[in-house]
């Protein structure tokens, strides 16, 4: 037997015991006379002490050659510490050891195992292992497998079946490129790694399984933007026999289930947005509503002056940012050169204080008076003490900036509490998407996601203003779920799979075996995908996903740790057929 009792659970109540520990070396002191170690194990640390009167000449030296990190066992008594740590479960006790035996020495540790550690990330991420002895990765690790509990206990609780999909597929467009694994028996040709079980989890519902779900690794080959993950896993969940009302219904149950499990927090029933209004708003798809600055759209007040700034512009759009007329001539300059900045690409800023006196005084004074002032305050909704901070330019850009304003005025004004959830569904997508580079539609879901019913015929004249049936689940301002109800039948899948640019062959090739599937009786069905590391981070009061995946990639795509991507030797090139070749 390794150990009575683990490093966390010895108290008073168990003064006098005999008992065996094992674990690790936190720290120990040595006065010489008397040395105490701190031993870690997961579930807590346990104070052991050696002195001269009470422990053996033999263990007493073996205690003082002990190293950070060491893994050793001992046996000895439980007695009561003469000064007590209240802010440790084991404060009230020490264990007097009587043998002690080194299971393992270990040399020094490249960082301190500590809450704070003077380890940087990438050498974190190195040596994980060690990082997951210290109590923030290790205490992330254990809130992401009680949410997955969770997760399991409600789904399986409301009739869903979790089923396994292949990892060895072909590839889905979904908007990324896949990972491909090259296939030694079949010579030339390539499996590609899922960017999520799309496909599978509607042949299931055509299989007649009703109810499905898994926690599944999906993977991307994205260029990698901050905090985003090549691998990662989703809560893939699919229904049949639903409308999109049961898939809300559905979803808002599991989600208010673990706010509730996980955070003890109740929501009432979720909010729902419609993406145009979301877009108009709050300049963004996955909106914060943790506060308000809601857009006010200040054309029909702002223009027709004498501005040309804002004549010319397609938007005049503009927030009350509460309590900002504190700010100070240099601090609103400051403001202007944030959202100047090339990542934000603002050309200016036009802001108006609201004084308590009811007057107010803007940068383009010269343009409007007191009463032009006082709408674009009723249309913004500034009380006095606001200030009212302005973009103008081209619609879509114009939002972008703004959003991006919103939320970083939000996070100075400390409007993002962590503790407090708001969650949001966004309802009603556009189908489709203009993409800049290929000069076509995609997608803007995937090609599975069915129209709004009466639309499909609209897709002949004006395919950007399709909306489909595609919703997403928002917490925080951060998409957390999103899916679609399906398009269940062959003849609308292929009118789909034409009017994205794939020809007959194409689609054939492709999602053939889907739409085989469809002619066998198809159920209407629909589901959607929680991206679990980002949810487990929200719920977590977090922002980065990393901290709550055991072995991460770093921001290169690479595990520092084992060192991948790596090159593979000539002799398995040449079993899998594949020649390197820097000829493109
Ligand atoms: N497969 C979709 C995704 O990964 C989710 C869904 O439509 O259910 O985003």
């Amino acid at each position: 037997m390794y150990r009575s009792h683990n490093c966390g659970e010895l108290s008073a109540l168990n003064i006098n015991e005999d008992v065996t520990l094992a674990g690790w070396v936190q720290k120990s002191r040595d006065k010489g006379f008397i040395i105490w170690v701190d031993l870690r194990d997961r579930y807590g640390i346990t104070q052991l002490v050696f002195d001269e009167e009470r422990t053996s000449k033999a263990v007493m030296e073996q205690a003082q050659n002990l190293g950070r990190e060491f893994v050793i066992q001992v046996k000895g008594k439980v007695i009561e510490r003469a000064s007590k740590n209240p802010n440790m479960p084991t404060g009230d006790i020490e264990v007097l050891v009587s043998e002690l035996t080194i299971l393992n020495d270990a040399i020094l540790p490249p960082f301190t195992i500590e809450d704070k550690t003077d380890g940087g990330e990438e050498l974190r991420m190195k040596y994980r292992y060690l990082d997951i002895r210290r109590n923030p990765v290790k205490n992330n690790l254990i809130f992401r497998h009680k949410v997955t509990q969770e997760v399991r206990n409600y789904l399986s609780k409301e009739g869903f079946i979790e089923v396994e999909t292949p990892y060895l597929i072909k590839s889905t467009p979904e908007g990324a490129r896949d990972f491909v694994v090259p296939s030694r028996m079949n010579e030339g040709q390539f499996y590609a790694l899922p960017q999520s079980p799309q496909t599978f989890k509607q042949l299931l519902m055509v299989g007649g399984m009703d109810k499905y779900f898994q926690i599944v690794k999906c993977f991307r080959d994205e260029d990698l933007r901050a905090d985003r993950q090549p691998e990662f896993t989703q809560i893939d969940c699919e229904m049949a026999f639903i409308e999109q009302e049961d898939i809300l219904n559905a979803f808002e149950g599991l989600t208010r289930h673990l706010l509730k499990e996980i955070n003890g927090v109740e929501v009432e029933k979720f909010p729902r947005i419609l993406y145009d209004d979301a877009m108009r708003l709050y300049g963004n798809d996955k909106p914060d509503i943790r506060f308000g600055m809601a857009f006010g759209e200040l054309n029909e007040v702002a223009q027709h002056k004498d501005f040309g700034v804002f004549n010319n512009a397609e938007l005049v759009v503009g927030i009350a940012v509460p309590g900002g007329n504190n700010y100070t001539r240099k601090e609103i300059d400051k403001l202007i050169d944030w959202v100047k900045r090339p990542q934000i690409g603002a050309l200016g800023m036009v802001y108006c204080r609201c004084n308590d006196d009811g007057s107010f005084k803007s940068s383009v004074d010269k343009f409007y008076d007191q009463d032009d002032l006082a709408k674009w305050a009723e249309v913004t909704d500034a009380k006095a003490g606001d200030l009212i901070c302005i973009l103008s330019g081209e619609t879509n850009k114009v939002r972008a900036q703004l959003s991006a304003l919103r939320m970083e005025l939000a996070e100075r004004l400390g409007l993002r509490k962590p503790n407090e959830f708001a969650p949001l569904w966004v309802m009603d997508f556009p189908l489709l998407e203009w993409d800049e580079e290929t000069e076509r539609y995609h997608a803007m879901h995937h090609p599975f996601t069915s129209p709004k019913p009466g639309q499909i015929e609209l897709l002949k004249t004006d395919p950007g203003a399709v909306k489909a049936n595609a919703y997403d689940l928002v917490l925080n301002g951060n998409e957390i779920g999103g899916g679609s109800i399906r398009i269940h039948d062959k003849k609308t899948q292929a009118l789909m799979f034409d009017y994205l640019g794939f020809t007959p062959e194409e689609a054939k090739a492709q999602f053939g075996f889907l739409m085989d599937a469809f002619q066998y009786g198809a159920p209407p069905h629909g589901g959607i995908a929680f991206g679990l590391d980002r949810l487990v981070a929200i719920l977590g009061g977090q922002e980065t996903i990393r901290d709550f995946i055991a072995f991460p990639k770093n921001n290169a795509g690479r595990d520092v740790m084992i060192d991948a991507p790596a090159p593979i030797d000539d002799e398995q090139l040449k079993e899998l057929s594949l020649k390197l070749s820097l000829e493109l």
